[in-house]
C-alpha cells in the first residue's frame, strides 16, 4: 500500500473506520463489557503543539474521543486500536495509571510495537515533523521475537 503524505486537515474521507476498529478490541479483549461509542474528536486545526492527547474517556458521556490526527494513512491499525484499548481500560477499571491498570495495559498484543511507534513518530503528531518514520517490523521482530502484526487484520480468526 502507497501512504500518502501526512494529513494535517481533517480528511473528508475517513481512512480508520473508528467503528469496527473499536468492535475489534472490544470482542477480543472486553468481550462482555457494554460497548461505548468511539468518535474522532474535532481538529483544532493547530499545526505544531507542546503535547497532544491521542485519545481520551469521558466518564459523564461514556464516550472515548481519538485525536483527528491519527485519522491518517501514515497510522499503523495497531497503533490506533492500543489507544482505544487504553481509553477502554479506563471506562473497565477506572481513571486511575495504577500498577494494575499497567498490567493490563501490557496485555494489548502490539503494546510494544505501539509504544515503538509513538517513539519514533511523537515528533510528527507534535507538527515538529513533517513525514512519518518507518519503524523497520522485522529489527522489531528480532527484538520481541514476535509475529509481525498483519495490518487490518489485527484480531482476525
Ligand atoms: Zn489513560
Amino acid at each position: 500500500m502507497r501512504v500518502d503524505g501526512w494529513i494535517i486537515k481533517s480528511p473528508s474521507v475517513s481512512v480508520h473506520n473508528l467503528e469496527s476498529l473499536a468492535s475489534e478490541v472490544r470482542a477480543e479483549y472486553f468481550p462482555d463489557a457494554e460497548g461505548i461509542p468511539v468518535v474522532w474528536g474535532k481538529n483544532t486545526g493547530r499545526k505544531r503543539r507542546r503535547s497532544i492527547r491521542l485519545g481520551s474517556y469521558h466518564r459523564g458521556a461514556t464516550l472515548i474521543r481519538i485525536h483527528p490526527l491519527l485519522n491518517s494513512p501514515s497510522v499503523p491499525v495497531y497503533f490506533i486500536q492500543s489507544i482505544i484499548y487504553h481509553e477502554f481500560l479506563h471506562h473497565v477499571l477506572g481513571p486511575a495509571h495504577d500498577r494494575r491498570f499497567h498490567r493490563h495495559e501490557r496485555c494489548f498484543r502490539y503494546h510494544r510495537e505501539s509504544k515503538e511507534w509513538l517513539a519514533h513518530n511523537l515528533p510528527m503528531l507534535l507538527g515538529l515533523r513533517a513525514k512519518p518514520k518507518h519503524v523497520d517490523r522485522r529489527r522489531l521482530r528480532a527484538k520481541t521475537g514476535e509475529k509481525p502484526a498483519v495490518q487490518l487484520q489485527l484480531f482476525g480468526e
